[in-house]
């Protein structure tokens, strides 16, 4: 039986994807600018609805920065993050000088708690600074409790930046994720749900943001003749290329998530009889998932040698890759010394959960290779 390697989520082309590239060299659009990257953000500004307006950008770590800097976040002001997440949604609040202020998880959906939320944003008030913006993240395509947060938010009045990266094509009740903040940022990472190679793009409700995002990705450009600038700028914009990968990708999108979820399908008939593990899922009644990553926790038992560890040991023995949970953020060398709310949801889901193999391009022989070494594993013990 062929061994090779089994990826937690790698790229998975639809076909297309050459054809837009090879468009961008015969007609020399070999540039941050061009018709793939216009096209590319019609298809999802299409794709997304609720009016939005998509700048395409050169990551979504860019879209993070862009979207705080249109937020109006400054040097010294505080910004409440979301501790379990990839360190993407806190780098750029220090990028800016700004002191990020972590949120415990709530166990549902394993996103910002707001109860530890709304006790984060009077304990700052009361010292004396209302937090500038409230990143909220949607960890592995399940949405966090929108209807919760955003009420919090707008009764302290303070925008959210609603970190999407994970859940393109997720939705909470019928509205697409990404549009559900303030502003809303999407990656197409490698890794991605889909990918251009690397990439990003920032969500607006307005034509004017969204251009004012481009000026700032594009080394915002005074209009002038000359090179002549008001404001910092940078240079965050997708080029034509990776734009020409993202145009196929958007084709099979939805073919690639009915997939992702027929994976956690998988996961969940496979976990139906094992009482040590439970399968991450959403609340089908409120929300729909990517299933970006198919996630699991697990009941430690020592008696049995069953945790994370040894099972993520495990398949690695059997060249099967998977993946604890984001690491806390309040539990990182690099943000250890900055405020946190709340108590160890998020420590004990990273200390019990794992990621599975999740792409979209899992065989049925991969998929018998996985079951057969998580059913070892356990009959094992
Ligand atoms: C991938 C990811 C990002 C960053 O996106 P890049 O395109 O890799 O810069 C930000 N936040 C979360 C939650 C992510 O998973």
């Amino acid at each position: 039986m062929n061994n090779s390697k089994i990826w937690l989520s790698s790229p998975h082309m639809g076909g297309n994807e050459q054809k837009f590239v090879q468009e961008a060299f015969d007609t020399n659009w070999v540039a941050p600018l061009g018709p793939n990257v216009n096209g590319l953000e019609n298809d999802l500004e299409n794709y997304l609805g609720s009016e939005s307006y998509v700048g395409a950008l050169s990551s979504g770590t860019a879209a993070i920065h862009l979207g705080l800097i249109l937020l109006g976040v400054k040097a010294g002001d505080e910004v409440i993050c979301q501790s379990m997440t990839f360190s993407a949604s806190a780098n750029p609040i220090l990028y800016l000088g700004a002191t990020p202020v972590f949120i415990d998880s709530e166990s549902d959906t394993w996103n910002l708690c707001p109860i530890a939320l709304e006790e984060a944003i009077v304990d700052r008030i009361a010292k004396g600074k209302t937090p500038k913006a409230i990143v909220a993240v949607h960890l592995y395509g399940v949405p966090y409790k929108v209807d919760e947060i955003n009420t919090i938010a707008k009764k302290y009045n303070i925008p959210v930046l609603e970190d999407s990266a994970e859940a393109l094509g997720s939705s909470y009740k019928g509205q697409k994720c990404g549009t559900l903040g303030d502003i809303g940022v999407l990656s197409f990472n490698g890794n991605k749900i889909i990918t251009t190679s690397g990439g990003g793009a920032i969500v607006t409700k307005s034509k004017e943001l969204k251009d004012r995002a481009v000026f700032f990705a594009t080394q915002s450009r005074d209009d002038a003749p000359h090179y002549q600038h008001s404001e910092i700028g940078y240079n965050y914009r997708m080029s034509n290329i990776c734009a020409g990968i993202g145009r196929g990708q958007m084709e099979v999108l939805d073919k690639h998530i009915a997939l992702r979820r027929e994976m956690n399908s998988f996961y969940i008939d496979l976990f139906k009889d094992i009482h040590f593990v439970k399968v991450f899922q959403t609340d089908e009644e409120i929300s729909f998932s990517n299933y970006w990553l198919s996630a699991i926790e697990i009941v430690p038992n020592n008696e049995y040698g069953i945790t994370s560890e040894s099972l993520r040991l495990a398949l690695d023995a059997a060249n099967i890759e998977s993946r604890p949970l984001w690491k806390p953020m309040h539990l990182q060398p690099i943000f250890s010394n900055y405020p946190y709310y709340g108590s160890d949801v998020s420590q004990r889901l990273f200390e019990n959960g794992l990621c599975l193999p999740s792409g979209s391009n899992l065989s049925d022989e991969d998929k018998i290779r996985i079951k057969k070494a998580i059913v070892r594993f356990f009959e094992e013990r």
